[in-house]
């Protein structure tokens, strides 16, 4: 089999690895600042789709086995990821691409109201965004000749789907999980079995027109925001996904295990994934120790540096009956900024 090379090496990179090891397969992440040789027969695929242009990433980008060159076009500019999105009639929220000259009152009209601004690349855990909420002393942010402005959404809840596609055609899906946000970043996700099943085809549907029209191959995923309406995408990431870390522990093939078989088309099976999952994310603080005696609880820890909103690892659990999941939960050790989503969670497992 051919060795898998990884653009980054962050936990994403070593979680697939650990997976690619489990099959007996080759996966070597590459830290993106500096030159790492790499065979001529490799296949390269992305932990992440944002870079710096170098000599490295330039020898990547013409390299044969480098996959999905369309998608990392199309995708890491949010100017071209919500043209996509219009252009394959994919329901998204309304938006417009902003320049030097843009002003607060234009957009107001245009998009109603309360709308956010994001810049065009580079943002992730809810950096590079701007919120106007009314607001009367607001001034649109200097970065705003490199971004999008988009109508704010009063959404129910937040979902992802995360799904794979094949070279030879085929694909594999998860069930819709369930995301609750902290101050922009992903806190904690919850899978339940059949939660939200009138939703999976629509988005499986919408992930796989997706991935072809982009020739995709791996796994992708959609964040959607569920409203009165329906679903409407949020945003697209062209890798493996936080919201699909439960997959370690409740599903027969990980989601890292599934970008691994896709990229080198082995067979995608289909996933058994019964029960009900939760994943924590362990953020800025460093390990408590309390988590070792937590029931329940399978530990990834990443070994990064302590820095304040930082992704240090997560928790899984897993269990086929929802309320041991949030008895769990309600006994683990947080500190009090994960309250509110902690009490949302135990509520929607039906604890309390
Ligand atoms: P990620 O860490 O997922 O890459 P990101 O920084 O790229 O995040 P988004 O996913 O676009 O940014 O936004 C982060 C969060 O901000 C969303 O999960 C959602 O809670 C909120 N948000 C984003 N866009 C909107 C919107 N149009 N209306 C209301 N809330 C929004
Ligand atoms: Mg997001």
């Amino acid at each position: 089999m051919k060795p898998i090379y990884v653009l980054g090496n962050g936990q994403l990179g070593n979680m697939l690895q650990e997976a690619g090891s489990r099959l007996g397969l080759t996966v070597v992440p590459m830290p993106i600042d500096r030159a790492t040789d790499i065979p001529a027969d490799a296949i390269i695929t992305a932990e992440r789709e944002h870079w710096s242009p170098s000599e490295f990433i330039n020898s990547i980008l013409s390299h044969q086995g480098w996959l999905n060159d369309k998608t990392f076009i199309e995708i890491p500019d949010r100017r071209r990821q919500k043209a996509l999105l219009d252009e394959l009639g994919l329901p998204t929220s309304k938006w417009c691409i902003t320049t030097a000259v843009s002003e607060l009152q234009e957009l107001q009209e245009r998009l109603g109201g309360k709308f956010l601004l994001k810049s065009a690349r580079d943002g992730y855990d809810g950096k590079g965004q701007w919120r106007f909420t009314g607001q009367t002393d607001a001034q649109l942010p200097e970065w705003k000749e490199a971004a999008i402005a988009e109508q704010f959404i009063d959404f129910e809840t937040e979902v992802s789907i995360v799904g794979a596609r094949s070279p030879s055609g085929q694909f594999a899906f998860y069930e819709l999980t369930e995301n609750f946000h902290d101050d922009g970043i992903l806190q904690l996700s919850i899978k339940t079995e059949g939660g939200f099943a009138k939703y999976q085809g629509q988005a499986e549907e919408y992930l796989s027109r997706l991935m072809e029209s982009l020739d995709y191959v791996g796994v992708m995923a959609i964040e959607f925001f569920v409203t009165k309406e329906g679903l409407l995408i949020n945003e697209i990431a062209p890798r493996v996904h936080n919201s699909g870390h439960w997959t370690q522990a409740g599903a027969s093939v990980s989601q890292f295990e599934l970008h691994v078989r896709a990229v080198c088309d082995l067979p995608l099976p289909k996933i058994a994934q019964s029960g009900c999952s939760l994943m924590v994310n362990l953020i800025g603080a460093a390990f408590d120790p309390r988590w070792y005696a937590a029931p329940g609880a399978r530990i990834h820890w990443y070994g990064k540096e302590v820095r304040p909103g930082r992704k240090l690892g997560h928790l899984n659990f897993h269990h086929y009956d929802p309320n041991q999941v949030a008895q769990w939960l309600s006994e683990l050790p947080l500190d009090e900024r994960y309250q509110s989503n902690r009490e949302k969670v135990i509520a929607r497992l039906g604890l309390e």
